[in-house]
């Protein structure tokens, strides 16, 4: 059963361009997935879509088989998903453990412990490949281990699946080997990646699947095996 089935999805902004007509995306649990197409096709809206933070005009959405009507990000993250922007959202002159813990509300009523937060953190960080310092402060960290915080801040509110934006875009080549060293462990252990792509070789080299999309519509799925760098 896939994890997130999206069906027929329309998203038109005011304005009237038609950023989604006839989106179909079907994400099989614990695989990587890319989306794939160029700018302006619709990945970055059919994202949105997916954290809630653009609402479809038409279409069905479906999380882990059950029908959702996303009010916003609130809603997504308590379905279990996280998303990592390009453009990363962390606080540069605080920790990673302080940017990882900040705006997730203390389960049950108990303070952060300071302590308890650095160690989760760091748990967290090995267990996934992450390879980062919960002390560091963040505007020390190169880009690379940045975008891994926001992956931390997902992994912490327990997200089972993770979206990221075009996440090689701002990487060097070894940052990129870094990142899907986490995609890896992420996947190994039971999570779903779905990335958005431009470079068929990196897709090549870390998915399961890929969906393209073309002005606006999603024009077919393959299984990356089947795809030769040629074609
Ligand atoms: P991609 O991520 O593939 O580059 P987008 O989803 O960002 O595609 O954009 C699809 C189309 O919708 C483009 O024509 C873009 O200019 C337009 N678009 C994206 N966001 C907005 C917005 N907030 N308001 C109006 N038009 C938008
Ligand atoms: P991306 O490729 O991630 O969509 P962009 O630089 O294209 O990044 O867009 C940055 C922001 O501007 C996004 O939130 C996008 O929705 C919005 N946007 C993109 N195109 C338009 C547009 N034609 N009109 C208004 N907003 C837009």
């Amino acid at each position: 059963q896939p994890v997130i089935e999206a069906i027929d999805i329309r998203r038109v902004y005011p304005g009237g361009t038609v950023a989604n007509d006839g989106v179909n995306l079907r994400v099989m649990p614990g695989e990587v997935h890319a989306v794939v197409g160029e700018n302006g096709a619709g990945k970055s809206t059919l994202m949105k879509i997916l954290f809630g933070t653009e609402k479809p005009d038409g279409g069905n959405l479906s999380i882990f088989g059950q029908q959702v009507a996303f009010a916003g990000p609130r809603d997504a993250i308590d379905m279990g998903i996280g998303m990592v922007f390009q453009h990363f959202s962390l606080v540069p002159s605080f920790t990673v453990y302080e940017n990882v813990v900040l705006g997730s509300e203390p389960k049950n009523g108990i303070k952060f412990d300071r302590a308890t937060a650095i160690a989760r953190v760091r748990e967290l960080s090995q267990r996934f490949r992450l390879n980062v310092d919960p002390e560091a402060r963040v505007d020390t960290l190169p880009v690379g281990q940045q975008q891994r915080v926001e992956i931390l801040k997902s992994l912490y509110r327990d997200a089972k699946i993770l979206i990221l934006d075009e996440p090689t875009a701002v990487l060097a080549p070894q940052e990129v080997e870094e990142l899907f060293a986490a995609v890896r462990a992420l996947v190994a252990q039971g999570r779903t990646v779905i990335f958005i792509a431009h470079k068929l070789p990196e897709v090549l080299a870390i998915s399961d699947s890929i969906t393209v999309m073309r002005a606006g519509r999603t024009v077919g799925q393959v299984k990356a095996a089947d795809v030769t760098e040629d074609s």
